[in-house]
């Protein structure tokens, strides 16, 4: 049964729903079940770069399939055309799936395609899902939190907008003095710039880092590291896009037998 689609009872009965769905990390068994049933009965499923080919293949074979393959830095299709495709769908009367890579609301631009569906009245539901930086954290075995070291996790993003080769946008003195883990998404072509604004802000080089590109997938490769080598590391073994790189004390716990409070 499909759940209640925001704005679908004051809609006019033509626009069908747009769901923004999660396709979680990669392993196409981290999916939800909500999710897998609504790729399995969608009309069109407009997807990314992210999106592994099985999820794809549970689609209807009628179902209209785009991709809208988007990179960092290759941008297939510009985010005001994606959303003109989902518009366009759902005018056609297609009970369309936005399928995105990991969580639709983590750096996945879920936010703005939200707005231009409220914009045009469409009914639309956001479909939650396992972001990249948490399966990250579980294949490389390193608690995001652990009551002995930290209380937090942040997200962050190195890389705010590909458009732009200067400034990552982030405060990152700030991040430097919290006891936190970071867990970085889009920060491979960034790290010598992120590594010494930490440096600078006060992290100390010893900190532990955990590197997981392609997470929960069959090319998936994890690296462990310290602040210091961070960068020299990465570039030696070849590790870039899609990785999550997380920084914090609980990187180190891997090995270990963690420690009780
Ligand atoms: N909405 C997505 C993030 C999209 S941004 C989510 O919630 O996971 C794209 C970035 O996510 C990549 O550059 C990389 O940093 C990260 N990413 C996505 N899938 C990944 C994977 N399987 N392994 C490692 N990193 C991944």
């Amino acid at each position: 049964m499909i759940t209640n689609p925001v704005g679908i009872s004051d809609s006019i009965p033509e626009k069908s729903p747009v769901y923004l769905v999660g396709a979680g990390p990669g392993d196409p068994e981290l999916i939800t079940r909500k999710a897998e049933r609504l790729i399995r009965s969608c009309d069109a499923l407009v997807f990314d770069y992210l999106v592994s080919e099985e999820l794809l293949k549970w689609a209807p074979t009628t179902a209209e399939r785009i991709c809208v393959g988007k990179r960092a830095g290759f941008h297939s299709l510009p985010q005001e055309k994606i959303q003109d495709v989902l518009v366009r769908l759902s005018l056609a009367g297609k009970m369309t799936v936005r399928l995105k890579g990991g969580d639709p609301f983590v750096f996945g631009r879920g936010g703005e395609e939200v707005s231009r569906l409220r914009a045009e009245g469409i009914p639309f539901e956001v479909v939650p899902a396992i972001t990249a930086g948490v399966a990250a954290a579980a294949r490389a075995v390193v608690p995001l939190t652990h009551r002995s070291f930290n209380s937090s996790v942040v997200f962050l993003t190195g890389h705010q907008d590909p458009s732009k080769d200067d400034a990552t946008g982030v405060d990152w003195a700030t991040y430097a003095r919290l006891d936190t883990t970071l867990c970085l998404y889009m920060a491979m072509t960034r790290l010598p710039q992120i590594q010494k604004a930490l440096i600078d802000g006060g992290m100390p080089a010893t900190t532990p880092c955990a590197v997981v590109q392609w997470a929960t997938t069959e090319k998936e490769r994890i690296l462990y590291t310290t602040l210091e080598k961070l960068p020299a590391d990465c570039e030696k073994d070849n590790f870039t896009a899609p990785a999550i790189v997380i920084i914090g004390k609980t990187a180190a716990l891997h090995a270990s037998a963690f420690p009780s409070a």
